[in-house]
């Protein structure tokens, strides 16, 4: 045991702090962590768990529609959103208990309060001031809003989970996860929503022919997609309308502007100025391979380091540095195919490298792709459509792409990733007997490539 108070003290209660210290403390090491807001960070309260309650909620009445096809006769569906808001919040509430659990179960000592780093092995929170051989940064990142004027008017994801009205009209600004799975959240509860975007396309850097797919079932569903725009100025109405002002010199008048822009690491106020700490030009903190910041006994992981901003990233960085700083096994975090979901409708999964990304690196590919109607809605009588595509390495038939926009994509992916991780080929795919029937089989009877590039 070192001379300080602690052996680790971490900053920031979500995915990637309690998983470090928890595992740390496990493996004996005396923990404290410190938080100023909600347990289990971002993805247990304003990120990956209340949104994708909400595309649970937000997808019932297009099962209601198609069910007519079925047989079943039913009153188009009233919507109550604060039912469904309040039942979010007590869903996060007894998450927040169960991090708290996961927390003294382990023995961490849980600080509240906001943690201010004094020097290299001191955090001060609340006036008091507490010692540590190491401090690792876990505080995530915060959304990014674009100053123009009337910003103040505009909302981001994190008060949309809680707004006190459904609003009738929605303008959701941005082209990347958030902004595509809020735009298909609003439009399935109800809302008139016009997603804009400043580039032609959204969702840059996923696989174009993904993105062309997806672009056009989103709008199919009824989400107004404008791109190529932007908005200049907000404006409150006295009615309490919103103008939002366009690039183009149009206007909109809507009840709600949500900004999905970006995120940016949350290190205002930690007091890295008070340390060797050195940060990259985008405000991410800097780090080695190992997770270890300029001052060595200072480390960071997850969103504010900024490598892939996704919760199971976190986890898997907060294991690799417990195991390798308290249980004597060195371990780092494989970063190749990962594979990754946005839920917006329907559901985009995607694995290793888009058809772009491949062209890039020199690979000759072997593309193979399927459009087609799910089974489902052979009765339903929804245009819904499945996309999935396959990318080969021509020079040793490994797959190293795999994407599908469709009804449970991300579900299906999963296994694909495991595949894929353990080096399976085209003739792999190929060797496996579908699941009948299935939209997922199609995986694996793709048999003539639709091109070569
Ligand atoms: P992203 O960085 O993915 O997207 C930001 C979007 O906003 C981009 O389309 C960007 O355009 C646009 N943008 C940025 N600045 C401006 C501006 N000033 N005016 C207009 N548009 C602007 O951020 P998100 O907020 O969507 O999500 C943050 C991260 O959270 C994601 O990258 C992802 O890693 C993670 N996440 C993961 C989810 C999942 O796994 N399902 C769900 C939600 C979030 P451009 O493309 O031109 O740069």
């Amino acid at each position: 045991m070192s001379n300080y108070d602690f052996d680790l003290f971490v900053i920031g209660a979500g995915s990637g702090g309690v998983r470090a210290s928890r595992m740390a403390s496990q493996f004996g090491a005396k923990v404290a962590v410190a938080e100023d807001t909600y347990l289990g960070g971002t993805c247990v309260n304003v990120g990956c768990v209340p949104k994708k309650l909400f595309v649970y909620g937000s997808h019932f009445p297009e099962e209601v529609e198609g069910a007519a096809g079925y047989g079943w006769k039913a009153e188009a569906p009233k919507f109550d959103w604060p039912t469904l808001r309040d039942n979010k919040n007590t869903e996060i509430s007894r998450l927040n208990g169960i991090y708290g659990n996961i927390l003294s179960n382990a023995g961490v000592e849980l600080i509240q309060g906001r943690a201010t780093i004094v020097d290299a092995n001191t955090v001060d929170v609340g006036g008091k001031h507490y010692s540590a051989e190491r401090i690792l940064i876990a505080t995530g990142g915060w959304p990014k809003i674009p100053q123009i004027p009337g910003a103040e008017h505009i909302i981001s994801s994190n008060e949309a989970f809680y707004m006190e009205e459904f609003p009738k009209r929605v303008l959701v600004l941005g082209g990347g996860y958030i902004a595509v799975e809020f735009a298909g959240i609003f439009n399935g509860l109800g809302a008139d929503t016009e997603l804009v975007y400043r580039g032609p396309l959204f969702l840059r850097g996923f696989d174009k022919e993904v993105r062309e797919f997806t672009a056009n079932e989103v709008a199919q569903k009824g989400v107004k997609l404008s791109f190529d725009l932007n908005i200049e100025a907000v404006e409150k109405l006295p009615s309490g309308e919103l103008n939002v002002t366009m690039t183009d010199g149009s206007e909109r008048v809507v009840d709600c502007v949500m900004a999905a822009t970006g995120r940016a690491p949350k290190i205002a106020g930690l007091g890295l100025e008070n340390t060797k700490v050195s940060v990259n030009d985008n405000g991410t903190v800097a780090v080695n391979e190992d997770y270890q910041t300029d001052e060595p006994s200072i480390y960071a992981i997850g969103d504010v380091i900024g490598r892939m901003e996704l919760t199971p990233v976190a986890l898997a960085e907060g294991m690799a540095l417990a195991k390798t700083l308290y249980n004597n096994q060195p371990t780092k975090v494989d970063y190749d195919n990962i594979a990754t979901a946005v839920f917006c409708q329907p559901n985009i999964g995607t694995v290793g490298l888009s058809e772009e990304e491949g062209v890039a690196r020199g690979i000759k590919l072997r593309v193979y792709t399927s459009d087609f109607k799910h089974m489902k809605h052979t009765l339903s009588g929804l245009s819904e459509r499945t996309f999935m595509k396959l990318l080969v390495d021509d020079a040793n038939d490994r797959v190293v792409g795999c994407h599908m926009v469709g009804q449970d994509a991300g579900e299906i992916i999963q296994g694909i990733a495991i595949a894929m991780k353990a080096g399976a080929t085209k003739a792999d795919f190929d060797g496996t007997i579908g699941i009948h029937p299935t939209a997922a089989e199609e995986f694996v009877t793709m048999r003539e490539a639709t091109r070569t590039v």
